[in-house]
């Protein structure tokens, strides 16, 4: 057993991202810096790190250096907060290698579980130091086990804002398609009406850090049907809210968009139907949307669309119109691309995307830091360069702001202080 336990340290310690923070300052120099705020680009800054949180940020003449401090220079490169991704499935992979179906039905959860450890590097080692994962999809609550994974540092991975088995309306959601008197298990708990108020305790008590439900049925290629009444939501939304747990709507149609903000949810996911006048409403009434932009891709590539040669699917053509409606109704746009639809680390993706679809490419970055973290009540903990908040930082080579596909040269990544890649970074001691 003792040995066991001192093999366990060892391997442990080989394993890069699961060391602790060190008590040594560490005094990041970069080219540039961007401080996830404002779209100033700032040069000659450093930032000094000391434990988990920053200490100071500023030109390097006005930050006092203590005694014993660990530089590392990052020549060439922009600092950034950590990225935040705000909708991933760490426990799907992509459905080119196998149908969201089999992967319900058919793949064990110690399966899936080994997966998505992989997927939680892959995710921390592509500058995302933060992820709110949004729903299982049939694996359960191995969401809540593989968060407690990562804060015992028995894995690596970002911090972790989970939503177990999310909620779904009764026959709105899949796998469907079988004989009907078959009970096929599915990819979310199935609740309605005077049964919402227990489900959602429930998976509260379980884990959920927010509540997930599903505002229209399942229908990647139609958005489907509102589902839930606004009663309903507001039932969901009010007994979340009691206990502290804000709700986030998977919402694809008109109506399941206007029921959700109506209702006041927090985030609404996908929106692919929104026009000026839901987005207005969703203005209003201070509800973010996360477009998914990355997972809409991937779906039409599955399907044999190639970029640049084959004509645009008419389903990216309204994400791109309805992406534009939403900036133009100054809707809070963050970062979320529904990761674990397309590989898990190629998160970029997203940013790239909104940049295409005509976000300026700060404020793009702004929906993936700070924007973020408002809309996930983050904002005193991370998603900005700011002393006093944790040590979630990344440096990318070259510019993201002249160019946006710079994130994804990662060279250094620091979550809550503690160096988890550090890819030629030059060290060393100050005098
Ligand atoms: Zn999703």
């Amino acid at each position: 057993m003792s040995l066991c336990l001192s093999l366990a340290l060892v391997v442990s310690s080989f394993v890069p991202g699961l060391e602790e923070a060190t008590d040594q300052p560490i005094l990041l120099r970069p080219a540039r810096l961007i401080d996830g705020v404002d779209s100033e680009l700032r040069t000659g800054w450093v930032v000094l790190v000391r434990g988990a949180k920053i200490e100071a940020v500023g030109p390097a003449h006005a930050v006092v250096v203590p005694e014993n401090t660990r530089t590392i220079d990052l020549p060439d490169t922009t600092l950034l907060p950590g990225l935040i991704d705000a909708h991933t499935h760490v426990l799907l992979h992509p459905y080119n290698e196998t149908l969201w179906d089999d992967q319900v039905l058919k793949e064990p959860l110690a399966l899936r579980v080994s997966r998505a450890n992989n997927h939680l590097r892959a995710i921390l080692d592509s500058g995302f130091t933060t992820i709110r994962d949004l729903g299982t999809e049939g694996a359960g609550y191995a969401d809540v086990g593989l968060k407690q994974a990562v804060e015992q540092k028995i894995i690596p991975g970002p911090r972790m804002i989970v939503t177990t088995r999310a909620i779904v309306a009764t026959g709105s959601y899949a796998p469907r398609g079988f004989a009907p008197e078959l009970k096929i298990p599915q990819g979310a708990e199935e609740a309605d009406g005077v049964d919402l108020p227990r489900v959602v305790r429930d998976q509260i008590g379980r884990g959920a850090d927010w509540v997930k439900i599903y505002a229209d049925q399942w229908d990647p290629v139609t958005g489907g049907k509102a589902t839930f009444s606004i009663a309903e939501l507001r039932t969901v939304v009010e007994t979340a809210t009691a206990l502290g747990c804000p709700v986030v709507a998977h919402a694809m149609t008109r109506e399941g968009m206007r029921r959700a903000a109506e209702a006041g949810v927090r985030t609404i996911e996908h929106g692919d139907q929104g026009d000026a006048e839901i987005f207005a409403l969703m203005k209003q009434k201070d509800v973010a949307l996360c477009p998914t932009l990355a997972a809409a891709e991937a779906m039409e590539l599955y399907k044999g669309y190639k970029i640049g040669q084959t004509p645009e699917p008419a389903g990216l053509t309204l994400k791109r119109k309805s992406f534009k409606a939403a900036m133009d109704a100054g809707v809070r746009i963050v970062n979320g691309s529904d990761m674990g639809v397309f590989a898990h680390g190629t998160g970029a993706r997203e940013l790239e995307l909104m940049v295409e679809y005509g976000m300026p490419a700060a404020k793009a970055l702004q929906a993936a830091t700070s924007e973020a973290a408002k809309a996930l009540g983050l904002e005193t903990r991370t998603g900005s360069i700011r002393p006093g908040l944790q040590a979630d930082l990344i440096a990318v080579e070259g510019d993201p702001v002249q160019q946006i596909s710079a994130i994804r040269k990662i060279r250094l990544v620091l979550k809550q202080g503690q160096l988890v890649l550090d890819r030629g970074a030059s060290h060393k001691k100050s005098e």
